[in-house]
């Protein structure tokens, strides 16, 4: 059988923070060993999310001025994903695209950026300070580490039935208070590093597209595919 995966962009021509769309590269990457077609095309403004073409979705980081173009312009796609959402669609989201996720994002100059209320989090600003640096994070269900990098303003607080990514362990992660870094909501990772994330942390990238193939591919054996060993690259 001929495995193949398709994935949305999320307004991938906007927000493509600190390369982003290596996250892409990196899946590509794990796809080919794991013998999986991957193909993508960006989904961007005055588009349709047409869930039924996708199996995956990335949604990448910006600006705060590209983030209220794309929330106006996200609320016409709303519906549709959470609909993907809801049917178990395995998402990776980044910084800007989290916080679009959510219920809002206060922007840097304060003003009030809807998200589409896909998962409950919120996002408020801080006055003259950005969380930047090197961060690790522990995710307490594999125990595996994440490393990466982080560049916001936002700080961001999880709701009920978001668990975080991880917990922090170096680093400043969702709001520089709790300990959280990122969300796990249904099969939506969520994350503020950039790096791209996934180049060294080839495990969520092998989880997310095992994720995807077991919803495509319900009735087919993926043993292989979950043995294949990834090497640690920080
Ligand atoms: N503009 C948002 C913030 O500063 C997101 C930044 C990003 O995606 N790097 O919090």
């Amino acid at each position: 059988m001929s495995l193949k995966l398709n994935i949305a962009h999320l307004y991938g021509d906007l927000l493509n923070t600190y390369g982003d769309i290596g996250n892409i590269l990196v899946l590509d990457y794990y796809a080919k060993k794991m013998d999986v077609e991957l193909t993508s095309e960006i989904v961007s403004l005055n588009q349709r999310f047409e869930e039924s073409k996708f199996d995956l979705a990335f949604f990448g980081g910006g600006q705060d001025y590209e983030q209220m173009i794309v929330s106006k312009d996200i609320q016409n796609k709303k519906e549709a994903l959470i609909s993907f959402i809801a049917s178990e669609g395995p998402m990776l989201a980044i910084c800007g695209g989290y916080q679009l996720l959510g219920e809002y994002y206060i922007s840097a100059k304060g003003e009030k950026i809807a998200g589409i209320n896909a998962l409950p989090h919120y996002t408020k600003s801080q006055d003259n300070n950005r969380f930047i640096g090197d961060i690790i994070i522990k995710n307490s269900e594999t125990g595996q580490e994440y490393h990466g990098f982080e560049n916001h303003n936002g700080m961001t607080f999880l709701g009920n039935g978001e668990r975080p990514l991880g917990i922090v362990i170096s680093g400043h992660g969702n709001n520089g208070a709790d300990k959280t870094e990122g969300a796990i909501y249904k099969n939506v990772f969520c994350s503020y590093f950039h790096g791209p994330i996934l180049a060294r942390n080839g495990e969520l990238a092998k989880r997310i597209l095992l994720l995807a193939l077991k919803r495509k591919y319900p009735d087919a054996d993926f043993t292989k595919q979950e043995q294949l060993e990834i090497k640690s690259t920080y």
